[in-house]
């Protein structure tokens, strides 16, 4: 179908839809059900049944179950049963693990889907963009990615670019004109916008023609199915890592082998125990448990507010040295209300909080009649024309009484819904100004221009206004005149001098300043760009109004100082609008450095890199300035997190170590180029999110430690008994078992911890930083080792007084190594020791502990169990000497610590 090439009326009449209602919500389900949701087919995923069969692909699995199977062959049945259940369960859980991560990282492409704005039944609302149908009437605006094939029914100054599609990267201007000329391509039909490109400017409406994979991104799908990697650098480096590992432990294994058959062990039941060791050493849990640990920290995230798009952000977090944040909606509420106006030398204040339109005005400390006060009318009437803005009014009850009470909120740009409001509170409401005035011509809001303007025709008499409204200094160099005494006046350097010094008092107070300028132009006027509409204005005047900091956010950046992270801010506002809001928040330190747009604009990164690390604030800046200041802050060894909404800001989040989008106020574009969204756009967030990444990356060190310690000890008692020409310490039955029970559950349990009292009190972790650093190594094999010894010294000592009771010799090392493996799992949980921490603050690894115990003790206690797992019950001296043993490796290493403090 071309569609470029219909008229309108007969594209509303092809797509069943209504132009003015769009569909109903009946309509719309019929349609949905019909043609099925809008989204294009996803790769090939992994059958769960594969992915189970993959959990047994490891060599050395493969070597263990051949090895059982001849066992089994030659009628050693229980042995061979019980070994496949082993490796059978430790295949769930491997399977249960790796299911988990993928299922959190599908939740995570869930979070990060876009909306639509859609016209149902008459009114806009947003919906998700897979739930869009054909004849649904859409509008996008600057910043939006297009979620579907879309006939363009009006265009406002639209421009969208379409790279994904076309491979061209400016631009292209889209009109609901149809083209000339037969069969274009994609690129050359301008009343066509197609999923999956972005608009760059302006607004427009359109219908939906072609959802899913019957849109143009559809039919190329195919080549798009390459997913994003997933994988962060530590698990990469996990991976090479564990290639190393499995090396050390198979050589240790074939050592502890050797050893046995030279020291005259029977061949086979040595190679079955190294092959049980080589299994339970291997630590190929470690990739799944550390996706675990990711995925779980990133759920935790969620729950503060954080949504991660890009797991390795999770990593790099942690590393966060500076955070460039915006000021207005994250380290501000953006809740404007205006309360001071000025105009042609006088000063006016007007009461009342919030979005609710009632207050009065005051001049000169007095109450006034607005009836008198034309200038006054005028800046209200013009700052509530040039807007966009609605007030919502909603019912909400309060109180044991309940109450109804009136709730007013802003359906728009705080920024413009306080000017309505301010309007509003003389009388002047938008509905009526409507009538007066019919709108022609709009140049919406952009931060790069810092204005926006609308050209109107006034009812009455016909005559054509310009009205511009925007940041104050811009709009005085964009105006020739001023309304001074009511009258249309030159602008002199005088009277340029008097506003500027009222938009500095203004700002002062912490205020953000708004001018509003107009002009009369005759009906032959170029009205066609900006340009040409935004010059020769005449001033009249400013609207002040507050946006209280965050409540939560001076103590976050207090909190951010002391673990070693700096907070500039980063503002559209005046400099001194600015440095009053920093002072307030505490940003800003004595020796701190505030910079200016201007002169920003004119540096070279390398001499920002210069200067950067002085400066806190940067005022009147364009979002194009940010990469600059990413860019000279890396330069100097930091690791940037940045925050942005806007188109403009994309390059500057996509540079950013930690790219950080709005999940409020951002547009499509920005969150697509973002690693992190702030689904309440709030900067606490920011420091949530830092702290849950310190520790995620914690808690990935702590089961590393568990594991490898465990691994090491396990390896150890066998090496040494071997060298000691001591018997099989333990059996391929009971490693396995151990490896089931202490691996599994607490390691995982690990990945739940909490985070130690001090995380956001150390320096950012370097990010070249090994997992192994800060002592970890050392601590892994100081551990290990003496897990080991404990072991085979309770193992020698019952053998001892017991000669010819392997079993139960063996029975004491099974339990001892068992108990020295979940006491240690809570020395795990901090950095100094194990006293630092109450250990039944984490609930999961209490409970995981207590399971792993009573696995233990079923196949001690058990009697059917007994044979199959050489193993006999023990006396209370037995145990006495295992739990003291087992405990030895924790109280040693922890008094150790404490003489080395003292
Ligand atoms: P941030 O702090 O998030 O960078 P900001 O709101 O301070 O954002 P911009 O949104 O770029 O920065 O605004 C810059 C200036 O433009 C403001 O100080 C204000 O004077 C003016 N301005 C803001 N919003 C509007 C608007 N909707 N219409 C006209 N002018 C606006």
């Amino acid at each position: 179908m071309k569609w470029y090439e219909r008229e309108i009326e007969e594209v509303e009449k092809m797509t069943r839809s209504h132009f003015s209602s769009g569909l109903t919500e009946e309509e719309a389900k019929k349609r949905l059900k019909q043609f099925g949701q809008n989204k294009l087919d996803e790769g090939e995923t992994v059958p769960a049944f594969f992915l189970f069969l993959a959990q047994f692909k490891d060599f050395m699995v493969i070597v263990l179950l051949v090895a059982t199977l001849i066992s089994g062959l030659l009628g050693e049945y229980i042995d061979a049963i019980t070994i496949i259940l082993i490796v059978l369960l430790n295949g769930v859980l491997g399977f249960i693990q790796e299911r988990k991560a993928e299922k959190s990282l599908a939740a995570l492409k869930e979070l990060s889907a876009p909306q639509m704005m859609i016209l149902r039944d008459g009114e806009w609302v947003k919906v998700p963009s897979t739930e869009v149908v054909t004849g649904d009437i859409v509008k996008v605006t600057s910043g939006d990615r297009v979620g579907a094939d879309i006939r363009i029914i009006e265009s406002k100054g639209l421009r969208i670019e379409e790279s994904a599609l076309t491979g061209e990267s400016v631009p292209v201007q889209k009109t609901q004109d149809a083209p000339s000329g037969e069969d274009l391509s994609v690129g050359d039909q301008e009343n066509m916008a197609f999923m999956g490109t972005m608009v760059t400017q302006g607004s427009g409406i359109g219908v939906i023609v072609a959802t899913g994979m019957k849109t143009e991104m559809g039919k190329i799908a195919h080549l798009l199915q390459s997913a994003e990697t997933m994988v962060t650098p530590l698990q990469r480096k996990l991976e090479q890592l564990g290639k190393v590992l499995i090396l050390v432990a198979l050589f240790l294994t074939a050592l502890v082998v050797l050893i046995g058959v030279y020291q005259g062990h029977d061949a086979y039941i040595m190679f079955l125990a190294g092959v049980s060791l080589a299994v339970a050493a291997i630590p190929e849990g470690l990739p799944a448990i550390v996706t675990v640990a990711l995925a779980l920290g990133v759920q935790r995230m969620i729950k503060r507010k954080a949504i991660v798009r890009k797991l390795p952000a999770v990593e790099t977090l942690g590393c966060a040295s500076v955070i460039c944040s915006d000021k207005t909606g994250t380290l501000t509420q953006n809740k404007m209300t205006v309360t001071n106006l000025w105009s042609g030398g006088r000063t006016w204040e007007v009461s009342g909080t919030g979005y609710e339109p009632k207050g009065d005005f005051y001049g000169n400390g007095k109450k006034l009649n607005l009836q008198t006060e034309k200038t006054l009318k005028q800046l209200l009437t013009f700052g509530a024309l040039c807007n966009n803005a609605r007030i919502v009014t909603s019912e909400v009850k309060e109180g044991l009484l309940q109450k109804t009470k009136l709730e007013y909120t802003i359906n728009g740009d705080p920024t413009e819904g306080a000017l309505i409001v301010s309007a509003e509170k003389a009388g002047i409401n938008r509905e009526s100004l409507e009538i007066n005035y019919k709108i022609i011509e709009e140049f919406p809001f952009e931060s790069t221009r810092k204005m926006m303007s609308v050209v109107v025709e006034r009812s009455k008499d016909g005559k054509r206004f310009v009205v511009t409204k925007g940041a104050p200094d811009v709009l005085l160099s964009r105006s020739s005149h001023i309304l001074w005494e009511e009258r249309q006046q030159t602008l002199t350097p005088q009277r340029e001098a008097a506003v500027n010094r009222s938009i500095e008092d203004l700002a002062s107070q912490a205020l953000r300043t708004i001018a509003i300028a107009y002009k009369e132009i005759d009906k032959a006027a170029n009205i066609a760009t900006e340009a040409a509409v935004e010059s020769n204005l005449t001033f009249i005047g400013l609207q002040g109004m507050i946006d209280p900091p965050r409540p939560e956010v001076k103590a976050s950046i207090l909190e951010c100082r002391e673990a070693g992270i700096k907070t500039v801010m980063i503002t559209g506002d005046h400099i001194i609008t600015a440095q009053a809001i920093a002072k307030q928040l505490n940003i800003l330190p004595t020796h701190g450095k505030i910079m200016d747009g201007n002169t920003l604009a004119k540096m070279s990164v390398t001499d920002l890199e210069e200067v950067v690390d002085d400066i806190y604030v940067y005022a009147r800046v364009s979002p194009e300035h940010k990469l600059k200041i990413v860019k000279a802050l890396q330069a100097k060894g930091h690791i940037v997190a940045m925050t942005g909404d806007g188109v403009n800001d994309a390059p500057a989040i996509k540079a950013a170590n930690i790219g950080v989008a709005m999940g409020i106020t951002g547009t499509d574009v920005a969150k697509e180029a973002s690693s992190l969204v702030l689904s309440d756009d709030n900067f606490a967030t920011i420091k949530a999110a830092i702290n849950e990444g310190r520790n995620i990356y914690d808690n990935i060190r702590k089961f590393i430690r568990y594991m490898l310690a465990s691994n090491v000890g396990e390896i150890l008692v066998m090496l040494f008994a071997m060298m000691l020409g001591m018997p099989l310490p333990l059996v391929a039955i009971q490693i396995l078992w151990i490896n089931l029970v202490t691996d599994g559950l607490p390691a995982m349990a690990l990945g739940l911890d909490q985070a130690e009292g001090d995380v956001m009190k150390r320096k950012p972790r370097h990010p070249m930083e090994s997992v192994f650093a800060r002592g970890l190594a050392w601590k892994i094999v100081s551990r290990g080792f003496m897990i080991g010894v404990v072991t085979l010294i309770a193992f020698w000592l019952t053998l001892s007084q017991h000669p010819d009771d392997l079993m139960r010799a063996q029975s004491v090392a099974f339990a001892t190594l068992v108990m020295a493996q979940l006491i240690h799992v809570f020395d795990c949980r901090s950095e100094h020791s194990v006293f630092h921490r109450n250990p039944f603050q984490n609930i999961y690894l209490v409970i995981a502990v207590l399971s792993s115990t009573a696995l233990m003790l079923v196949v001690m206690y058990f009697p059917p169990l007994q044979p199959v797992f050489h193993t006999v019950g023990l006396n209370v001296r037995e145990w006495l000497l295992v739990l003291g043993m087992a405990s030895i490796p924790t109280i040693a290493l922890a008094g150790f610590h404490l003489f080395k403090r003292k």
